[in-house]
């Protein structure tokens, strides 16, 4: 952690002992420090100071809240290189694409800072005439949140950000390979004023316990989760005996096509954006590539000559495109998945190569079909498979058929073609022409097994306010 010059970033490092959290650069396997984590105790008492801190805070004024929430912005961004080397070191992805993601997290809490100006009510024409209606609406109280490592900062602020600007309090649980970033981004959240019992981070060796803490409380009142959708819905399932509000951010199984009548130079350079961002490792990657048959042989040459370009390294290291994937399960389940798509008839047509570390070689399969494992699962590393198609209809159908519907791209330059996929393709967020679409402006979120809930856009900050009917009688 030598490179941080802002070493009040780094204010959680404790000296190890039993109960601390160890963390390691996945670029090296080095130890880089510890932290401390809380025990079931320590959390409940979390939450009932939380409780405390957000009566207060609900009845501060919106501006209020606001401003705090921009110095907080202001804090991220003149922090941003000292955070992302931070993130780059704890979770690998390259410096740049680091940078990238603080200035993305930040612009959450841009964007909440002025939409919590904005939680209007209705006033509603009245049934009876001696009646008046109004709807206000209010935070939904102590709001806690789990996140994962592939996106260690923007997990946090997209669902931070909209609660404390509706008037929530947050508990928040980042995932235990990459907390460094989150602590640090809430380090800098105190310093631009916002109360220490009002936003809080906790960890603990076993995230099964925090979540069954926070499911468990009857004090918290919404659970917003991002991560796989194996544990979102065990988290749903626990979640139901308190009847608690709930936001799920799940996996994803994105199609990314290009049509006979797309621009291949774009479509090239969307494709390796969206795919090989973050070493594969974002829930809206391009997972499987569909290539109109008239385009594949000029689209296929372009793209094995731009991921050849692509450099792997260490984070931190000059021009890097590639950083490690997160844990040795991680590589192992991308290897198994190239291996079986092989053993099932597909073709190595770039890459594959065995990688010191927990490097991954960017790799291309051909002869790939819609039954294989590497189509219907969420791959998560830097692997493109191809499929060839011929017809609208056919890539519709085979674009649909996943459990997941979370983002899908197409490039197309007719504009018929361009509305009919872009209604027809049933995913929460359609790219078209684009392989990078997240903004705080625009609500992001899925629908099937990818999950419910949207955040960012106006949509965000609702899923932290409640609406309450007021029926004035006798007037
Ligand atoms: P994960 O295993 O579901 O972990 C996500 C978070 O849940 C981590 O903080 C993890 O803690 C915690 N967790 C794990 N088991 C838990 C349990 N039983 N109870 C409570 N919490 C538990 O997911 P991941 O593998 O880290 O992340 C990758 C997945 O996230 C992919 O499927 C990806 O598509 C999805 N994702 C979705 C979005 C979206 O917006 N839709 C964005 C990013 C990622 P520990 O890590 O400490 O164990």
């Amino acid at each position: 952690m030598k490179e941080i010059k802002n070493t009040a970033l780094l204010v959680f490092i404790c000296e190890p002992s039993e109960t601390t959290l160890a963390v390691t650069n996945p670029a090296s396997g080095e130890l880089l420090c510890h932290i401390p984590t809380q025990t079931e105790e320590e959390i409940n008492t979390i939450i009932e100071r939380s409780a405390k801190a957000q009566k207060e805070w609900k009845n501060t004024t919106a501006k209020h809240r606001s401003s705090i929430l921009n110095n907080w912005y202001q804090l991220l961004m003149e922090n941003q290189d000292d955070l992302g080397r931070i993130m780059t070191l704890e979770q690998g992805k390259p410096l740049a694409e680091a940078k990238g993601e603080v200035a993305y997290g930040a612009s959450f809490i841009e964007w909440f800072a002025e939409e919590g100006k904005r939680v209007y009510g209705d006033t509603i024409p009245a049934h009876t005439g001696d009646r008046r209606l109004m709807t206000i609406k209010q935070p939904v109280g102590v709001a806690s949140a789990i996140t994962p490592w592939n996106f260690p900062i923007a997990m946090i602020t997209r669902k931070a950000a909209p609660a404390l600007a509706a008037g929530c309090s947050f508990i928040g649980k980042p995932a235990n390979q990459t907390p460094l970033s989150a602590y640090a981004v809430v380090e800098l959240a105190y310093q631009a004023g916002i109360p220490k019992d009002l936003l809080r981070l906790v960890v603990n060796h076993s995230s099964r316990l925090v979540g069954e803490i926070f499911c468990n409380s009857t004090t918290i009142r919404k659970l917003s989760f991002t991560g796989s959708t194996a544990v979102g819905s065990q988290l749903i399932a626990q979640c139901a005996e308190t009847v608690k509000r709930v936001s799920m951010e799940l996996g994803g199984n994105a199609p990314f096509v290009v049509f006979d009548d797309a621009d291949i130079d774009a479509a090239v350079a969307g494709a390796i954006a969206s795919k090989f961002r973050n070493a594969g490792q974002t829930c809206v990657c391009a997972n499987r590539l569909y290539v109109h048959d008239d385009v594949y042989d000029q689209f296929m040459g372009q793209f094995i000559e731009a991921v050849r370009q692509l450099k792997i390294g260490n984070g931190l290291d000059e021009g890097v495109n590639i950083g490690p994937v997160i844990d040795q399960n991680a590589k192992e389940g991308i290897n198994k998945l190239i291996a079986k798509a092989v053993e099932q008839g597909a073709t190595l047509a770039y890459g594959g190569s065995p990688r010191e570390g927990l490097f991954v070689e960017p790799t291309v399969l051909t002869d790939v079909e819609q039954s294989m494992d590497i189509v219907q699962e969420e791959i998560f590393g830097p692997v493109a498979p191809v499929i060839r198609f011929r017809t609208d209809e056919e890539l519709i159908q085979n674009a649909n058929d996943t459990v997941y519907g979370l983002a899908a791209y197409f490039y197309s330059r007719d504009i018929g073609r361009i509305f009919k996929v872009s209604e027809a393709l049933e995913y929460g967020m359609v790219g078209i022409n684009e392989g990078i679409i997240s903004t705080e402006v625009a609500p992001f979120g899925g629908v099937k097994q990818s999950g419910f809930g949207r955040e960012g856009g106006k949509e965000g900050i609702e899923e932290y306010l409640d609406t309450k009917y007021l029926c004035y009688g006798g007037v």
